[in-house]
């Protein structure tokens, strides 16, 4: 006798998840809006590899930043390609837009994407190494009204999700001109307090002093509250355009609040960005989602110059948001007639009825995989389904059907034929 040897168990990769169908209910909720709403807004859907060359994430997002950093999934081919799963979905939309030849379509190309990302971050709530992104880009236009529209459309997306107590944090980190004033500003008034920062602010100090407002150290906050801000070295033109993103904003009542201190670690924003914060939990996952201005990222990828502005919601985030706020998300079944059958010859006529039920449009349940009829009552019961058609063998013989009314009890024979026509005139 040979005994069973237990095999080891393989788990999910860590930081990954399995989506089981229950949560399809909160997903297909939050995806049936989001599709809505782009649509309504003129996005158009886009699907790019999800492996990218590695150079592009490289030169989008900036040596210097954590996800470049430390962050890529990387990987050379057999045939010594460097490939990346993409960690974000900004830099392979404005790829495609320079493939594809975008800067030939009316202007301004509006897109829309619900992408799986990687990154390579500790596991904790809200932070995953593969979460989704839903990104809405606006490329191809400069105005002031863009960076509105963005930021308008993701808040009617919260709002037609029922989510309450998300704020809008907004500020401007000018151009490449007004960073670089900027930049050395924050060195000036950051090198004297060098020896009071946490060890990663000493190193962000010498590579990318613009990630010291990242910090959630409390020393390194309560050094932050006195250090330079932004929006002192804008010029002007970034200035004006800042304060037109704010007026159209006031425009439609949208709350939003000045944070002088949000950057966003990516190299390639400009001017505006923003962030969706959850009210309450002010730490760093709290963050629904987050965005900005772009324009100089598709010429430094090659492409001619064309100013962008974009955004990605963090899906699993608001997912969670929206078991938490318990949103009632309508009935979960929907199915008019549940069968049932009680011998194999009627197991046979009642999956033949199955199908016919569905092709004339009738949507039915059934519980082929049962055999008494006690428990699949006992199943259409659960699903609260009112019309029960019960096929035994008699039925099966003389090819009718008993309709049963679970909420009265009651019972009828029809002719099978007929079947559809009664159903079709119940409630
Ligand atoms: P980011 O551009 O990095 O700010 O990401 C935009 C949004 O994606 C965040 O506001 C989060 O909601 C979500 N997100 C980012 N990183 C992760 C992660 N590792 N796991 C889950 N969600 C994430």
């Amino acid at each position: 006798m040979s005994a069973k040897i237990k095999q080891e168990l393989i788990n999910p990769p860590r930081g990954t998840t399995d989506l089981l169908p229950n949560d399809f209910l909160y997903w297909d909720y939050f995806l049936s809006v989001i599709n809505k709403y782009a649509g309504i807004y003129g996005f158009g859907k886009i699907e790019t590899p999800i492996m990218e060359d590695t150079d592009l994430f490289v030169r989008s997002i900036g040596e210097t930043t954590d996800i470049v950093e430390k962050e890529m999934f990387s990987f050379a081919t057999r045939g010594g390609d460097k490939l990346t799963l993409r960690p974000e979905g900004t830099a392979s939309v404005a790829r495609a837009y320079i493939t594809n030849g975008m800067s030939k379509w009316s202007q301004p190309v509006k897109l829309f994407y619900v992408w799986p990302m990687f990154r390579y971050e500790r596991p904790q709530a809200g932070r995953r190494r593969q979460f989704n992104q839903a990104g809405f880009e606006i490329l191809g236009g400069g105005d002031p009204i863009f960076d509105a529209q963005i930021i308008q459309l993701c808040w009617t997306v919260f709002e037609k999700l029922k989510l309450k107590n998300i704020a809008i944090q907004i500020n401007s980190i000018g151009d490449a001109k007004c960073r670089s004033k900027y930049r050395s500003a924050l060195v000036d008034y950051y090198r004297p307090r060098a020896s009071k920062l946490c060890a990663n602010c000493r190193v962000r100090l010498a590579k990318n002093p613009l990630r010291l407002m990242d910090c959630k150290e409390e020393k390194c906050v309560l050094i932050r509250s006195s250090a330079p801000q932004t929006i002192d070295y804008l010029c002007q033109e970034c200035h004006d355009h800042f304060k037109s993103v704010l007026e159209y904003l006031d425009e439609i009542n949208l709350p939003y609040m000045l944070n002088p201190y949000l950057v966003r670690g990516l190299d390639y924003y400009t001017k505006t960005v923003f962030e969706f914060i959850s009210e309450g939990d002010e730490y760093r996952q709290s963050s629904l989602g987050g965005g900005g201005r772009y324009d100089t990222l598709i010429e430094m990828l090659g492409g001619e110059p064309t100013p962008a502005v974009g955004v990605a919601l963090g899906i699993e985030r608001i997912v969670e948001k929206i078991k938490e706020a318990n949103i009632s998300l309508g009935k979960k079944v929907s199915a008019k007639v549940f069968l049932v059958q009680l011998c194999d010859l009627a197991k046979k006529k009642s999956f033949k009825l199955f199908n016919d039920l569905i092709e004339a449009g009738v949507p039915a349940m059934e519980s082929f995989g049962r055999g008494s009829i006690k428990s699949q009552l006992r199943v259409a019961n659960r699903l609260k389904i009112k019309n029960v058609l019960i096929i035994g063998q008699k039925e099966a013989l003389d090819n009718t059907v008993i309709i049963r009314d679970m909420e009265s009890g009651t019972q009828e024979v029809a002719d099978r034929a007929k079947i559809i026509n009664i159903i079709r005139k119940k409630k």
